[in-house]
């Protein structure tokens, strides 16, 4: 399943399940782009652990929300790598509240970044992964997208417009040969769990058959694969990558 001179542009790649995409696409022989917003030095740690394991790899700040960087975010990937080949939208944020406390800058500052973004990058990449032989567009969604989530009422409702979205956008590439999926991941261990109360993930873990929450890597190898030709002919899905979560 190599990568070679495949160039794959990972949104939110400082931390995270962003970082292990990344790390797993380079380990695979992909040109990597790490794009993050703020963890500028997690961002280059992230591009020097692809590159020390022979990788390529270069970070891109660019907040996806903000079309203007995007768009400077993919000129500079042209011009380091060439056109994008594959495109994981992973960038995403959560603001939680329970509804009657939930204000509109709440709702919309979550709406910006978790579709705004995934509307930005996709249109910035758009034609490059139009005429990529096998292009790969491949959005993370969350298993809160497809179950909804007490407290999380802007969150799921981002992560279960990406279906249509994903859906659409394999209609539209499909006569040129490239794909779009969705990954739905569990409950992953990264700093967005850690901002969940310790109660809340017990009660959590109780849902999940497999009984342990997922590690990035867990997500990792899933989005490899469907960046990889080994899953040509797949596209249009939501591959849910849950620990037995019933949805
Ligand atoms: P995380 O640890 O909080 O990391 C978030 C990443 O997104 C960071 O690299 C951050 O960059 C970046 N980011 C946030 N806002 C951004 C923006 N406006 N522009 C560019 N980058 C931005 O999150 P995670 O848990 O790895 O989640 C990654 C994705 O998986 C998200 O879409 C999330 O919704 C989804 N997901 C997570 C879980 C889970 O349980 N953790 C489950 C299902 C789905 P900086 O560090 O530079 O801010």
């Amino acid at each position: 399943m190599t990568l070679e001179n495949r160039t794959c542009v990972v949104t939110g790649a400082s931390r995270g399940i962003g970082r292990a995409i990344a790390e797993e696409l380079g380990d695979h022989g992909a040109d990597v782009v790490v794009n993050y917003r703020s963890s500028e030095g997690e961002a280059h740690e992230t591009a020097e652990a692809i590159e020390e394991a022979g990788g390529n790899a270069v970070p891109i700040k660019a907040d996806v929300s903000d079309m203007a960087q995007v768009e400077a975010m993919a000129e500079k990937t042209r011009e380091a790598f060439g056109p994008a080949d594959v495109l994981v939208n992973n960038a995403g944020m959560t603001v939680d509240k329970k509804f009657d406390n939930m204000t509109r800058e709440d709702w919309d500052r979550v709406m910006d970044v978790n579709l705004g973004g995934v509307f930005n990058c996709s249109n910035a990449y758009f034609d490059d992964l139009r005429d990529a032989d096998e292009g790969r567009l491949i959005n993370i969604s969350s298993v809160v997208g497809q179950q909804g989530n007490y407290g999380q009422a802007n969150y799921a409702t981002t992560k279960s417009g990406l279906f249509g979205f994903t859906r659409t956008l394999a209609l539209e590439l499909a006569s040129e040969n490239s794909t779009a999926n969705c990954v739905a991941p569990g409950f992953v261990q990264t700093d967005m769990l850690e901002t969940v109360p310790e109660r809340v993930q017990e009660k959590i873990l109780q849902r999940i058959p497999l009984d342990r929450f997922a590690t990035p890597e867990d997500i990792a190898g899933i989005v490899r694969f469907v960046a990889s030709e080994d899953a040509s002919y797949m596209t249009g899905q939501i591959l849910a990558v849950n620990g037995g979560m019933e949805w």
